[in-house]
């Protein structure tokens, strides 16, 4: 018989009850280091108290208003997207697939009134995930989730990441669009290298076509820059954001330059809850916290700070961990045991972590983890892959 919750997961048997910036509390009564964070989602850890004090005092005055009106949040946080990073304008939803899914939508139509209506194709890298919906199971590049749903969505097309002669030879008068995540999270931690998005850029230029970046694990602050483009100096056209936007509360949003957006005028896209009051308390209170002076430089400094461990801790244990790779507190260890049983042996000496493709076991802690965090999640990895060598 059928689970009263729809078995789409295959669920590890552990509930959380609580949560307290980087640990989580399990109804069974034990408490665990939080590197996994709703995979990169609470950004800002758990319960962090500014967020809670915005939400709750939003959910008091007033959740949801349609779209028909004014939203004054929503106004403030797309003002405050806008003023930091490349973007003219945003439009606000719920997820990371909604936002590419919204993302693709701004490409074609960019192409369309523009007097070129016959650029339709999506070009995207191998290793890529941008969703679970239709179309972003089209743009991703995992064939086992596409089984079985029927006709897919075309006009999407996938070349190796990393390969400029593979991109180019994919270009033509019909590429509508460019999509790349300048760091692969599902895929396993695989960092696009500064001159390949640049490069990216050039190409789309030339061919005519827009750039759009998923940030949807990448960005909001993951990096020690808000965004991971700003990394590479490359701006792109259009750029999703979900997960870290709104620290575990569901935000997403699709960012676009002028021109990018330029087809997206009253009535071609939108969204029944997308940026309503309280989701946007909730980025607004998350922008509050990113954009204080001096956090985005800790998140760098923590990053490098993780990273020198994480690679002492792999130096420790060549038979379990191959090497260590990622930006800022977006690390991941491939493993030489299967990253499955890793994860597992890291949860049971009390350490959350996540696994990702290409047998990589990914460390997300939340931005705001400490130095003492860190070392004590050094420690359980020590002790975790101690536990795994001595099977
Ligand atoms: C998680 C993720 C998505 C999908 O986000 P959902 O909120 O699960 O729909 C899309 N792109 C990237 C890069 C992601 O990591």
């Amino acid at each position: 018989m059928v689970t009263s919750v729809m078995p789409t997961y295959g669920r590890i048997d552990i509930a959380f009850e609580r949560g307290e910036g980087s640990y989580l509390y399990s109804t069974d009564g034990r408490r665990f280091l939080d590197f996994a964070t709703g995979i990169a989602t609470n950004s800002l850890g758990h319960a962090h108290p500014h967020l809670v004090a915005k939400v709750q005092e939003q959910a008091g005055k007033l959740w949801h208003v349609s779209n028909l009106y004014n939203i004054p949040g929503q106004q403030q946080f797309a003002d405050r997207l806008v003023a930091n990073s490349f973007a003219d304008t945003c439009f606000f939803c719920n997820s990371g697939a909604e936002a590419m899914e919204g993302a693709l939508k701004v490409a074609r139509k960019y192409h369309f009134v523009n007097g070129n209506p016959e650029r339709e194709e999506v070009v995207c890298a191998t290793g890529s995930f941008h969703g679970r919906t239709l179309a972003t199971l089209s743009a991703g590049d995992n064939e086992k989730y596409r089984e079985g749903f029927g006709p897919r969505p075309d006009g999407f097309k996938h070349v190796a990441f990393g390969n400029l002669n593979e991109m180019r030879a994919a270009m033509s008068d019909k590429t509508a669009a460019i999509v790349v995540e300048p760091i692969q999270g599902e895929g396993g931690i695989n960092p696009a290298s500064d001159d390949y998005l640049r490069a990216l850029r050039e190409i789309a230029d030339e061919f005519g076509a827009l750039l759009v970046f998923d940030e949807v694990q990448c960005g909001m602050g993951r990096t020690g820059h808000l965004f991971a483009y700003e990394i590479a100096g490359v701006a792109p056209d259009v750029m999703a954001l979900a997960k870290g936007l709104g620290s575990g509360f569901p935000v997403g949003a699709v960012l676009a330059s002028e021109k990018g957006a330029s087809g997206m005028t009253p009535g071609t896209h939108g969204s029944t809850y997308g940026g309503n009051p309280l989701a946007m308390a909730a980025g607004n209170a998350v922008l509050d916290v990113m954009l204080e002076p001096g956090f985005l430089a800790t998140v760098t400094e923590n990053g490098a700070y993780l990273r020198k461990a994480l690679e002492s801790v792999a130096k420790r244990h060549p038979k379990v961990i191959e090497s260590v790779r990622g930006v800022g507190l977006m690390q991941g260890m491939k493993c030489v045991v299967t990253n499955l049983d890793l994860m597992t042996a890291t949860r049971d000496a009390g350490l959350l972590t996540v696994v990702a493709g290409d047998n990589v076991l990914r460390i997300l802690p939340p931005l705001t983890v400490s130095k003492s965090e860190i070392d004590e999640a050094i420690g359980l990895l020590d002790t975790a892959f101690s536990a795994v060598t001595a099977k």
